[in-house]
């Protein structure tokens, strides 16, 4: 059998189009900017280029449109060095996000569009992570794909000994059904607030809500503090994680650095608390540096970083 060190992601895959203006128009008006961007996205996407930087075997599974957005996010993903052979190009359109940013006050405001990453059927899935399951032993799911693709992803590796990561981004509520397939969950406090129903203020409220999870079949609960660090919860086992202390510029993607480099460690065969640390350590480093993709770290700048710390 041939190794099975890596990481698949199932997720969604968008062009991020993003105007940058000294003041956002107001409803009817027109305003000239003063900058344009436009690079890949999605969280799917994100994951995966932070699960192979983070030197893990990755593969794409995901769907984007016949158009030119569908090509330039798959050039991105394979100049990383992402498989992208299970991605589905399906007629029509790639998913976008539309990004405004207020330069004067650093606010934004999104409009994301799924397109294609909506299309993405739950048969097309498992068949790719069928044919996948002799060089991958973790999967990566967030909620920016359809529910029923969610639920399919975790029968698939319940089935099949995979180890499922879900990163319930954006939160909602889920179907009981989903937990048992579901090795780790690893939502930050507002998403745990929205998927347990309770509030997560506190380390103890984060802990209980950890517990949630466990109750209902997950094997791991991670729950992110931001610049605190992280709370695991597994069996009898509690991680109290404080954060690396860095200096933070742009917080972005500091969650999918996280969970991309867990995956990949989990992959690796590192155990649950090394795996933790280099997931700290890789979203500290991911906040010291602006942008989404540009801040997801490599393993080299992992490992020095770690060494660094001692
Ligand atoms: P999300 O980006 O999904 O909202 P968090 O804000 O909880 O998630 O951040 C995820 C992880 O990123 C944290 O667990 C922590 O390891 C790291 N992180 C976030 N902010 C900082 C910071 N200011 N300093 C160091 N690490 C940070």
């Amino acid at each position: 059998m041939a190794s099975r060190d890596g990481v698949a992601v199932v997720g969604s895959i968008s062009a991020d189009l993003t105007v940058y203006a000294s003041a956002l128009p107001r409803p009817g008006e027109t305003v000239i900017g003063d900058n344009f961007s436009m690079v890949l996205g999605g969280k799917g996407a994100n994951q995966a280029l932070a699960a192979v930087r983070a030197g893990a075997p990755t593969f794409m599974v995901g769907a984007v449109g016949d158009d030119q957005f569908g090509e330039l996010t798959l050039a991105t993903l394979n100049a990383d060095g992402v498989d992208t052979s299970a991605v589905r190009v399906l007629p029509g359109s790639t998913g976008i996000a539309h990004i405004r940013v207020d330069t004067a006050s650093g606010e934004n405001d999104i409009v994301i569009v799924p397109e294609a990453n909506h299309r993405l059927e739950p048969d097309a899935v498992e068949q790719s992570l069928r044919a996948l399951r002799d060089r991958i032993s973790v999967v990566l799911v967030q909620l920016e794909s359809p529910l029923a693709v969610v639920h399919r992803v975790a029968e698939v590796c319940r089935s099949q000994g995979m180890r499922l990561i879900l990163d319930p981004a954006p939160a909602q509520p889920l179907p009981d059904a989903i937990w048992p397939g579901v090795f780790a969950v690893k939502p930050n406090e507002t998403e745990a607030a929205i998927m347990t129903g309770q509030p997560v203020t506190d380390d103890s409220s984060a802990a209980a809500a950890a517990r949630w999870f466990l109750d209902r079949g997950v094997e791991v609960a991670v729950i992110t503090l931001g610049a605190r660090g992280a709370i695991a919860v597994s069996g009898d086992a509690a991680y109290e994680l404080p954060a690396f202390s860095v200096r933070a510029v742009d917080t972005t993607a500091a969650g999918d650095a996280f969970t991309g480099a867990l995956g990949a460690a989990l992959a690796g065969g590192a155990a649950l608390p090394g795996a933790l640390r280099r997931a700290l350590a890789a979203s500290a480093l991911a906040v010291t540096v602006r942008g989404a993709s540009p801040s997801l770290p490599t393993a080299a700048a992992v490992d020095a970083f770690l060494a660094e710390q001692g």
